[in-house]
């Protein structure tokens, strides 16, 4: 942002910033002088945000330490984004729910003390790598919550600053920016061509087309009760939420954990006590209705993220707003409703929120170029992760260019041409020919079926999170689907979808497969998956409660129904298996078993459709052997097999070490599931994340499982490793690293066997 556009936005900004201080002063019982000046800090605060010179340091709040009874941690911070958006949201995780008030101040700037209770408090101190800062605690959990903001901090906050985390890692621009252009830039002339950031490579060439959203009007009818107005927020949070718990799952399906990270963030910031606490103000004080104050809330809240000297912190100003229209959505009736193209095209926009890009439709998005945005922007983290190519950061004169105009996307190179002349058309389309044939090379050796050096076939399937990845899916090679997560057909949704509508979505996966296996695995919601319309208690330990069979089997309608859509696929195509989850008990298989035999004869449908369970429950591998005698196949879970063995709730980043890699103890019950299975003639497949893991896949192959299940993606780089080994060293590899001390040591074995070493 440059200063003089700076100022410009800076001059109406206060008077909504020192009122949201204001009214939150207020809410606090502070005098009337108090509440001034508390709206004039407000002003103060982003004046030193901006850093001019004349501005003194911000007075956030009134600092713990002054009470005298404050345990104080100091941290160099070290990760390399310093406390963006991930980071800062485990930050928030470690210092809450510990019976402690926690604040920071960055030591560096001078900026703070803000509460470590808000993502955006906190994002906006503008920590960076190399910044001092300091922790203050009070109450009955100060030093618990110190301590796990140390740990934290020794764990980098989470970050791996060496590779796989995307928003960590931004390619290098091959070409500068274009520099910020003023809003005022003319449309650009055919043939002109506007350099941007590379964020996401391939070659895109269409017409413009821009997302059609109806904007969402905010309501100015008067506001019912003050209770009633809170109460229609609090449910609008709700739906969001479980929208945003949606595009989590979507996104860990199609892109794996660490891009999905980011709705956590989102998860934090309906919760922010920053947009929060001002928009209860000013439902209680000022009478606004619900609307009205979410919506004044959320653009201070993004105002704030603006205003930062650092342009990661400024992009975030998109995830407030992402957020902000979600709940906004809800509370004006619009809903969820996604933005969408009337046409295929190079989709065009000022930039996009995670949320959208998370909802783009592949088909027809064959490009993305957006005006504004930056590498480590989450939309296009997102679009490399989809695949999708896309320069962004072109500047406002490509927001001039009438739609339908063709336009020539080179996602390496980081530029747009505007209407280009047919010999550039035509150039362009030869090299994305070439990239093509490459890529079909890659798909090609993908595709053919993974064997050990000395022939040991071992199935390479797909994990599917939605109904429309199972051709993209087997595109990666994927020779079937080994897990279809069918919640997503259940989250988010006021009601259960019907027999015919599964049966439809269903059908369409398997006649996507062409008779190649699909392993559907019913309903697996509860604990970190609620489901609107089946409520439930709150429960202590979700983990250990009533999840997957469990409510399955206690709501025998949902179940009885999504049975009856499955026999009927499974009647209409070869290959259709059906798998029940969090098994724990034999008399949960016995009970989903007799629903399905009930289901069958009232169709009066018998089609071949073998029958499994998930192995996710330490109890399921120890008596392998006993349940092997009632179920045609295993799948092992290991995601929730290595929570429940090593007592380390998954989600829970301070524990999560304990559960992650090829840990021995998880090696040790796989061989026990796969001798179980051998005893009656049963196959074991792996679904859980280790089965995508190279490494940890040729232990698994080594252990005997017959098949490994994984996110598409991952498939060429796990067929590669498996065709590097022969199966006899995988075999005593595999029973080394079941006496290996941890999963690093494990890992290191591996690695050796698959390098040939
Ligand atoms: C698992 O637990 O490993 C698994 C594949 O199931 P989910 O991740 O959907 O719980
Ligand atoms: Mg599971």
């Amino acid at each position: 942002m440059g200063d003089p556009d700076a100022r410009v936005l800076l001059a109406d900004a206060p008077l909504v910033e020192g009122a949201v201080a204001a009214a939150a002063a207020a809410r606090g019982g502070a005098s009337l002088e108090e509440v001034a000046a508390e709206a004039r800090g407000a002003l103060r605060a982003k004046a030193a945000q901006l850093g001019t010179d004349d501005a003194p340091a911000p007075e956030a709040a009134p600092a713990i330490a002054d009470a005298g009874d404050a345990e104080e941690l100091r941290l160099r911070v070290g990760n390399r984004l310093g406390l963006h958006a991930r980071p800062a949201a485990r930050f928030v995780g470690a210092a809450t729910g510990r019976g402690a008030e926690v604040q920071v101040v960055n030591a560096t700037t001078g900026r703070g003390p803000v509460s470590a209770r808000s993502l955006t408090a906190l994002a906006t101190l503008g920590v960076r790598q190399g910044h001092e800062i300091v922790v203050r605690a009070r109450g009955a959990g100060a030093q618990a919550a110190l301590a796990a903001i140390q740990a934290l901090a020794d764990d980098n906050f989470g970050d791996d600053d060496g590779n796989g985390d995307g928003a960590a890692a931004p390619p290098a621009p091959a070409t500068p920016a274009a520099p910020a252009a003023p809003e005022t830039a003319a449309a650009p002339a055919p043939g002109d061509a506007l350099a941007g950031l590379p964020v996401s490579p391939g070659i895109a060439i269409g017409p413009v087309r821009r997302l059609l959203a109806a904007p969402l009007a905010v309501p100015e009818d008067p506001p019912e009760s003050p209770a009633a107005e809170q109460d229609r927020l609090d449910r609008a949070r709700e739906a969001a939420r479980a929208d945003l718990r949606d595009a989590r799952a979507a996104i860990a399906a199609r892109a794996g954990e660490g891009e999905a990270a980011i709705f956590d963030a989102h998860l934090l910031l309906v919760d922010d006590e920053a947009l929060l606490d001002p928009a209860r103000a000013a439902i209680d004080r000022d009478a606004r209705n619900a609307a009205q104050a979410w919506d004044a809330a959320v653009r201070a809240g993004a105002e704030a993220y603006r205003a930062t000297d650092d342009e990661y912190l400024r992009e975030r100003a998109a995830d407030v707003l992402d957020v902000g229209r979600r709940v906004l959505g809800h509370l004006t009736g619009a809903g969820a409703a996604r933005a969408t193209l009337d046409g295929p095209g190079v989709l065009v926009a000022a930039d996009l929120t995670p949320g959208e890009t998370a909802a783009l439709d592949r088909d027809l998005v064959h490009g993305i170029a957006t005006a504004h945005g930056s590498a480590t922007s989450h939309a296009a983290i997102l679009s490399r992760a989809l695949g999708i190519p896309a320069v962004v950061g072109l500047g406002p004169g490509l927001l001039k260019v009438p739609d339908g105009t063709p336009l020539l996307l080179d996602g390496e190179a980081g530029t747009v041409v505007v209407d280009p002349g047919e010999d550039a058309v035509a150039d362009a389309e030869r090299r994305r020919a070439e990239e093509a044939r490459i890529r079909a090379e890659r798909r090609e050796r993908a595709a053919a079926p993974a064997a050990t050096r000395d022939g040991r076939r071992i199935e390479v399937a797909a994990n599917l999170g939605a109904v429309d990845e199972a051709r993209a899916a087997v595109a990666h090679g994927a020779e079937g689907v080994g897990l279809l997560r069918t919640e997503f057909l259940f989250l988010g949704r006021a009601d259960a979808p019907g027999e015919e509508e599964q049966v439809a979505a269903l059908s369409g996966v398997a006649a996507a497969l062409g008779g190649r296996p699909l392993v559907i695995r019913t309903l697996d919601v509860g604990a970190d998956k609620p489901l609107a319309f089946l409520p439930q208690p709150p429960e202590e330990n979700p983990f250990l409660g009533r999840r997957g069979i469990r409510l399955a089997l206690a709501f025998p309608d949902v179940l009885r129904t999504q049975l009856r859509a499955i026999v009927r696929v499974a009647a209409e195509h070869d290959g259709v298996k059906v798998m029940f989850p969090m098994i724990a008990a034999l008399h949960e298989v016995h009970a989903a078993r007799a629903m399905l035999d009930e289901v069958r004869a009232e169709l009066g449908l018998d089609p071949p459709l073998e029958v499994g369970v998930m192995v996710e429950v330490p109890a399921v591998a120890v008596a392998a052997e006993r349940f092997a005698r009632d179920v045609d196949f295993f799948s092992i879970g290991t995601n929730d097999l290595a929570q429940y063995t090593v007592a380390a709730e998954r989600g829970n980043e301070h524990v999560a070490q304990l559960a992650a890699g090829p840990v021995p103890a998880v090696l040790r019950l796989v061989a026990s599931v796969v001798e179980g299975a051998r005893a009656h003639g049963r196959w074991v497949g792996v679904c859980g994340e280790l089965a995508g893991d190279p490494l940890a896949a040729a232990l698994l192959a080594g252990l005997g499982v017959d098949e490994l299940s994984m996110a598409p993606p991952r498939i060429p780089d796990v067929k590669e490793a498996l065709r590097g080994i022969d199966s006899g060293d995988a075999q005593r590899v595999a029973r080394a690293a079941c006496d290996a001390d941890d999963a690093d040591a494990a890992r290191r074995l591996a690695a050796d066997l698959v390098a040939g070493r």
